[in-house]
């Protein structure tokens, strides 16, 4: 079993220590009699740093604890059993990882107390941490005002500084706190408190008052398996995510020339004035495309019903759906369209040709036997007119 020395100190970075053991399983691994390298555990990642030693000088990579409660280190380059070596930790990464799995007892005490909510896991990720909350009616979000109440109560608590505090307390002591949930393990318990109003079973590392976890923020709470998910940061991560809010919101702000506190007024304004001037230009360009598909009518062609035979340049698809529809809506028309490489054929209900297999003979495509469309050049609807005037000539094109 090795010596867990952040148990003492989370404090200690630099230590010395034995290597007991090695073995190789996706890369080499070594076991020291001490160490005061945190391993993967309760949710909270594995410590990096280095083990150095006389001549020598190897990466720590990753951090386990095996089931006998031997501390493995994995390291990059091989280390023989017996060798005295020197332990340093990463101190920013240590540090971080205090914040984050501090203020979770915060956030999770202030749940549990103010809310009834009981925290089931933490997971402490490499951008932002989360915990999952069973609440005792059930339900799966938190409203705005509690997540106010909850960030309030909790930086309340940080700014007050109260003190940490982590001991093994015997069975008698143990058994007389007030944890604010039963230990996960059944010996060697250790216990963290906060102030007087956390106090849990815990192996994590934490700093020695609050006012260290700088501050906490609440940034997503979401169902999750009948849970609630709650995404959170503290200290450093908690600064810059405010730092980048703030830029975003002023530089949003400087483009829409807004001030902060009005952003979301001014973006539904925005919003609502381009959906208006969009649905202005689709009408403009529907009745541009209309006085066109107008100019090129023929009513002579086939006996009864108004053929229009139209070529256009690019256009905007949903002004020229818009037209096609329009078009089609009076009485005894037929459309031959051809749009960029985009061909429309189109007839009113009234009138009996089969579009469809029409478009099929002269381009690629199909539809309806009153619209069609699909792929072709200009020339398809200059031959399908040329199909419709021979081989229809004596059809009734229209029915009464
Ligand atoms: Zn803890």
């Amino acid at each position: 079993m090795t010596e867990r020395l952040y148990y003492e100190d989370s404090y200690l970075l630099e230590f010395d220590g034995k290597v007991t053991q090695v073995r190789q399983e996706q890369g080499c691994w070594v076991a020291l009699d001490r160490s005061a390298f945190y391993p993967t555990s309760g949710g909270q990642p594995y410590d990096t740093g280095a083990l150095i030693w006389k001549n020598g000088k190897t990466a720590v990579t990753d951090v386990q604890v095996d089931k006998s409660g031997v501390v493995w280190h994995r390291v990059e380059d091989p280390v023989l059993p017996g060798t005295e070596v020197h332990g340093s930790i990463d101190a920013e990464r240590r540090k971080d990882h205090m914040e984050q799995h501090a203020g979770e007892h915060l956030l999770a005490g202030a749940i549990w107390e103010k809310l009834g909510g009981t925290t089931i896991g933490l997971h402490l990720g490499s951008e932002e941490s989360s915990i999952d909350v069973t609440m005792p009616d059930g339900r799966t979000h938190l409203s705005d005002e509690e997540i106010e109440m909850l960030e309030r109560l909790e930086n309340s608590r940080i700014r007050a500084d109260a003190p940490i505090r982590c001991w093994f307390p015997n069975e008698e002591e143990l058994n007389a706190l007030p944890l604010r949930k039963k230990p996960a393990v059944e010996e060697h318990i250790r216990v963290v408190s906060m102030g007087d109003f956390e106090m849990v079973a815990c192996g994590g590392t934490h700093p020695s008052s609050t006012g260290q976890i700088g501050q906490i923020k609440i940034i997503s709470n979401v169902p999750s398996r009948g849970k609630i998910r709650i995404s959170f940061l503290c200290g450093e991560r908690a600064e810059n995510y405010f730092r980048i809010l703030q830029q975003c919101a002023r530089k949003v702000g400087n483009v829409l020339s807004c001030p902060m506190d009005r952003l979301a007024s001014c973006a539904g304004e925005l919003k609502a004035k381009l959906a208006d001037a969009e649905r202005r230009l689709n009408r403009f360009e529907t009745e541009r495309i209309l006085d066109f598909i107008h100019v090129n009518e023929e009513t002579d062609s086939l006996p009864g019903v108004t053929l229009s035979v139209t070529v256009l340049e690019e256009m905007n698809s949903k002004a020229v759906s818009a037209a096609v529809t329009e078009y089609i809506s009076e009485k005894g028309k037929a459309l031959l369209l051809c749009v960029g490489e985009r061909l429309t054929f189109a007839r009113s209900s009234d009138v009996n040709i089969d579009m469809n297999e029409l478009i099929r003979r002269v381009g690629r495509g199909g539809g309806r036997p009153d619209l069609s469309s699909g792929a072709g050049i200009p020339q398809c609807v200059q031959v399908a007119r040329k199909i419709l005037m021979t081989e229809g000539k004596d059809k009734k094109w229209r029915s009464k």
